[in-house]
């Protein structure tokens, strides 16, 4: 059982950015991947979303054995796989609430209904959590949200769809401490034996709230180097340097 990337190459036209990435997270386990500005954190996750900006060119990703790469983009939703900014997008028309509500239901048998006053009892009760105002519901999904709501939002369906493994890509945009409590608060509340989590930041501070199990270091489209919840301290006294000197080295 893992989420598990084994030398994966990606590219756009002309150009390769994922270039032998490989990476397990287990059930149980946080991950967190760390790196410069264009090291290729967001395409990785991007090619794990199905993105079609993306050509696969060689490696393999499976989700507790299942062939990820070979799914469609709901498929992989279907099969556990949470990308945070799946849904970063706003849908206008579909109300936030219905929106969770047809991601749950997608997931059920055929013929099966989802529990309505069950729903709503446990979305009321994670937006509690998030102190998100009941208002929420009613909205269309992130439209004219802030960038603190979209944060929320975000994990509001992390927590209502439970995933098996979870992919928080945190982009230097728009995160300030608050959005940073809002997500550390929501993975830690969702960490379990049986949930793998990889956090992608280019913020050690982030690292502050989420205690990652391992640390990786993405450079040049690549896992330069891996070490415990240490590294994350090491590479915001440090920088990068020393880990792109590194991996020239075993070049
Ligand atoms: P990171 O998230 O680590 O900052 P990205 O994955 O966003 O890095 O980008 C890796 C490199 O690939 C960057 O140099 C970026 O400009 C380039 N890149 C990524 N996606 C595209 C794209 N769709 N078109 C052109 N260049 C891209
Ligand atoms: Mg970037
Ligand atoms: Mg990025």
């Amino acid at each position: 059982m893992s989420l598990n990337i084994q030398d994966l190459h990606a590219s756009i036209p002309d150009r390769q950015i994922l270039k032998g990435f490989s990476l397990e997270v287990k059930p149980g386990e946080v991950h967190a991947i760390m790196g410069p500005n264009g090291s290729g954190k967001s395409t990785l996750s991007k090619v794990l979303c199905g993105h079609e900006e993306y050509a696969v060119d060689s490696g393999t990703v499976t989700l507790d054995g299942q062939d990820v790469l070979s799914m469609a983009v709901d498929e992989r939703a279907r099969a556990g796989l949470f990308l945070a900014f799946q849904y970063p997008f706003e849908i206008p028309g579909v109300s936030n609430a219905n929106f969770i509500r047809a991601a749950l239901q997608a997931r059920l048998p055929k013929g099966e209904e989802l529990d309505a006053v069950a729903f709503y009892k446990r979305l009321y009760s994670r937006m509690d959590q998030l102190e998100m105002s009941r208002t929420f519901t009613s909205r269309s999904v992130n439209e004219g949200f802030s960038g603190g709501e979209k944060k929320r939002n975000e994990i509001l369906q992390l927590m209502m769809l439970e995933p098996k493994y979870a992919v928080l890509d945190e982009t230097d945009s728009g995160l300030d401490i608050d959005a940073l409590k809002i997500v550390s608060r929501g993975v830690n509340a969702m960490r379990s034996a049986d949930r793998g989590f990889l956090v992608i930041t280019h913020y050690q501070r982030l690292l502050d709230y989420i205690k990652p199990d391992i640390v990786h270091v993405m450079i040049d489209g690549r896992i330069a180097h891996s070490g415990g919840p240490e590294l994350a301290l090491q590479l915001e006294e440090k920088g990068y340097d020393w880990a792109k000197e590194e991996l020239a080295a075993a070049a």
